[in-house]
């Protein structure tokens, strides 16, 4: 046998142990964003050039970084990419650490006068010195493509047309392009944050879901959980939901961001026991992550249409 082979045998070997080892046996159709996103991503570009032949110039997305955060760095540079990729304009204005509320004003309302700027996308979070929530009030609501307006909040939760924050919304879609039957379902969303959870149990109900809104106080998460068809996870808490609290064949949906002690990135749910029970799963990463820069490009899309 030559070492080549005596190699692969090894490597064989070690996976089967490993998959003993874990006694991890996936049942769950697994979500794919990654290849969501690609989808979504051509379609996007598809849309941006006819818009820009419309329009004689393309959509222009403007975003505002109070500097000092590598993470938000990191998210800015992955939003330019994108927007090179599927043919919008980018723009980025960056303010130094210490700056003013003023300045961070004046910034806003350049941009929200400005014809060729369509979305606005301030970076959060923001020093603890500046104002978020008045920075956020000033943005014109029909260039938040965050959706983190309260206009758009409202619009939303009149089940109104509004652009909707990206997290939830490529939730749906993942939910969406499954063809995953949510009418009549009975739905959780763990978290009630004004960007992810809120948003999340909205939309779900727009598509005549019975929804619960599950938070830090609830009594008896598994007790609630145990009763949903559709379980949602934005909760910021590794390991947060294990398999004993999940329906058998239920959806669950995790759009959880943690780091994990080794670096890696891990959801709030126990993916290699959760996947056994549910139907179905989306993996941290690979889940709602890749969707949700997406759902920005389609935000901005909507934003010129508006
Ligand atoms: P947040 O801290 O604002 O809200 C967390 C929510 O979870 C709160 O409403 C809280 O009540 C609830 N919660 C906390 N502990 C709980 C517990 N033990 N039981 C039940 N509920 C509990 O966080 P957020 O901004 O909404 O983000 C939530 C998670 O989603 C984070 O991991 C974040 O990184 C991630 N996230 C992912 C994406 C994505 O694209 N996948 C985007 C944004 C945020």
């Amino acid at each position: 046998m030559n070492a080549k082979c005596k190699n692969a045998k090894a490597n064989f070997a070690f996976c089967i142990l490993h998959l003993i080892e874990r006694e991890t046996y996936v049942t769950a159709t697994i979500l794919d964003g990654r290849a969501l996103a690609m989808e979504l991503r051509a379609a996007a570009q598809a849309d941006i050039t006819s818009i820009s032949q419309k329009i004689g110039r393309a959509p222009g997305l403007a975003v505002i970084q109070v500097l000092g955060d590598a993470a938000s760095t990191r998210y800015v540079r992955s939003i330019e990419k994108l927007c090179t990729t599927v043919g919008a304009r980018f723009r980025l204005l960056t303010l130094p650490a210490n700056a003013a509320q003023v300045q961070l004003d004046v910034t806003i309302d350049e941009l929200n006068a400005d014809p060729a700027t369509d979305g606005i996308l301030l970076q959060l979070p923001l020093p603890s010195h500046l104002n978020a929530d008045a920075a956020i009030m000033r943005i014109n609501h029909r260039k938040d493509v965050d959706g983190v307006h309260p206009i758009n909040a409202g619009l939303l939760a009149q089940g109104r047309p509004a652009l909707v924050p990206n997290t939830p919304a490529g939730g749906m879609e993942l939910l969406r392009r499954n063809r995953i039957e949510l009418r009549g379902k009975r739905a959780a969303v763990i978290g009630r944050s004004a960007i992810v959870g809120r948003p999340m149990a909205q939309l779900l109900i727009q598509a005549d879901a019975t929804v619960t809104i599950c938070h830090s106080r609830t009594a008896d998460l598994g007790a609630v959980l145990r009763e949903c068809e559709i379980v949602c996870v934005a909760a910021g808490r590794p390991g947060l939901v294990t398999a004993e609290m999940i329906r058998p064949g239920a959806v669950v949906i995790d759009f959880g961001t943690n780091v994990a002690a080794d670096g890696s990135l891990i959801g709030d749910v126990d993916f290699a026991t959760v996947a056994e029970v549910a139907g179905a799963i989306t993996p941290v990463p690979g889940g709602t992550g890749p969707v949700t820069n997406v759902m920005l490009i389609r935000n901005l899309i909507a934003a010129v249409r508006l």
